[in-house]
């Protein structure tokens, strides 16, 4: 058997050992409410959200993002687990947002230089990539991804079957600090009906 999979098990098995009363716990989210994230293994949402067992639903998928089967999701969490509030939350570094602008915003941290055409697609080939305002880059970057976070909390807000009253909050997670940073643009397009 694999390396990995003697290691789960026993982790398993250790985790079972513990396992008590949660053993009683209810399919419903004690707590009422559902993050969609990124599946990147940098973002542990029961630690960076404080969730045990039983409190909360998490969706994952590459990038966060409010696919249709995400949405779907979404609202069986909703229309029969009975979720009241829901969060987006992308993040920073995040590979998964593959679209050739957030590869734009990568190329341009690395170099102003014109990009190549090869056979693997655009690259970077410029010999001196040393930018000298990769601040200034990075934050062009930031800016896009807080249109991609902007982008799926309103088709979310804007979808037929969600329920008006949820509140959809928006949320950036920095991998480099663990910090939720909130993007209320995001939030105020996820404002509920009065
Ligand atoms: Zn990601």
């Amino acid at each position: 058997m694999s390396k990995i999979v003697d290691e789960v098990v026993a982790a398993n098995a250790a985790y079972a050992e513990g396992f008590g009363a949660k053993g009683d716990l209810a399919a419903p989210p004690a707590r009422g409410f559902l993050i969609l994230t990124c599946m990147d293994a940098r973002l542990d949402p029961a630690k960076f959200a404080g969730l045990v067992e039983g409190d909360a639903h998490v969706l994952r998928n590459g990038g966060g993002r409010a696919t249709d089967d995400a949405i779907r999701s979404m609202i069986i969490s909703h229309k029969l687990l009975g979720t009241r509030e829901w969060f987006i939350i992308q993040h920073t570094e995040c590979g998964m947002q593959t679209s050739e602008g957030k590869r734009l915003a990568v190329f341009l941290e690395e170099s102003s230089e014109r990009a190549g055409k090869t056979n693997a697609g655009f690259q970077n080939v410029c010999v001196d990539c040393d930018a000298t305002d990769r601040h200034a880059k990075k934050e062009l970057a930031f800016d896009d991804l807080k249109k991609s976070v902007v982008d799926d909390v309103t088709r979310v807000r804007n979808h037929p079957l969600v329920n008006p009253e949820i509140p959809i909050y928006g949320y950036i997670y920095d991998v480099k600090t663990g910090k939720l940073i909130e993007v209320e643009e995001a939030t105020a397009a996820g404002r509920p009906a009065a």
